[in-house]
């Protein structure tokens, strides 16, 4: 044997050692498969909220580049830190969803139900107001946390670096923010039933709402934001006016809280795309 035999049992000790050799032995961890699983369920979340992400902005980027040309020409060094951060966030939230998209496929996790008719047809609207209200809800009060002084500086100055936003900034979101944003829908479809179709129209809300009204000008009608409906409707009018006084309007998509808070502060003016006020000035905050 000799020297040859030694070296050999050493670089047997060393494959071993590095988990390299094939463990006919080990038994078989299905603790192992899930997490592979999940985690893969998780990344695969990640690249759809990221892809959403970029094809939402990048759209209605474009839309406003057409409906208010030279409109982000000063800014885009900060339109590149709003992809930087939303990228991130799409990764922080890609993680819950992953995670309960696959509890929801493989171990019934949720209360996501197929069959429209599982619970009377009402149901179907309610769930949907029901769900929006509840994500106001959280929204609303974490978003009024994070304006205290001592929170803005860890968690929210990321969000307001955008002076003014931009439709890229949808999702620049400090990771602590990301945090707080990405629990919500996953915790309410583990809480509460909501039919998958009405989930994807949530998502819909959520995304294009998130983006528009980041982006500068309004594409909603006067009639819509200016008349009674927009006096409990949150568009960009509304939220533009966030970012240039930083307090008040802390609301996501209905003026409620904000109202019965008395923490409203009224509309900007960025003017209408439909209004016949297209070019209203921008006040910088
Ligand atoms: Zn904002
Ligand atoms: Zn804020």
């Amino acid at each position: 044997m000799g020297k040859t035999g030694e070296s050999l049992s050493e670089s047997m000790y060393a494959i071993h050692a590095l988990g390299l050799a094939p463990r006919r032995s080990a038994p078989y961890s299905p603790a192992m498969d899930y997490a592979l699983a999940i985690l893969l369920s998780a990344l695969a979340m990640t690249l759809i909220v990221g892809g959403r992400y970029l094809l939402t902005s990048g759209f209605f980027a474009w839309l406003t580049g057409r409906v208010r040309p030279g409109h982000y020409d000063q800014l885009k060094p900060q339109i590149a830190r709003e992809i930087r951060w939303s990228l991130l966030s799409a990764a922080i939230y890609g993680v819950p969803a992953g995670i309960v998209a696959w509890g929801w496929q493989n171990a019934g996790w949720t209360k996501i139900y197929t069959d429209p008719e599982l619970y009377p047809l009402w149901y179907l609207p309610l769930s949907l107001l029901l769900f929006l209200f509840l994500h106001d809800t959280w929204f609303y009060w974490t978003h009024r946390l994070f304006h205290r002084p001592q929170w803005f500086k860890i968690a929210h100055a990321v969000h307001h670096d955008s002076r003014p936003p931009t439709a890229w900034a949808a999702m620049s979101f400090h990771p602590v923010e990301a945090v707080s944003g990405a629990i919500v829908i996953p915790a309410l479809v583990i809480a509460l039933p909501i039919h998958v179709g009405v989930l994807g129209l949530l998502l819909l809300v959520m995304t294009v709402m998130g983006v528009s009204n980041h982006m500068g000008w309004e594409m909603f009608p006067r009639w819509l934001v200016r008349g009674r409906p927009g006096k409990w409707l949150i568009t960009a009018t509304h939220h533009e006016k966030h970012h240039e006084l930083y307090r008040g309007n802390y609301g996501l998509y209905f003026r409620f809280w904000d109202r019965i808070c008395g923490t409203d502060i009224g509309l900007a003016d960025i003017g209408s795309r439909f209004g016949g006020d297209a070019g209203g000035k921008r006040v910088r905050g």
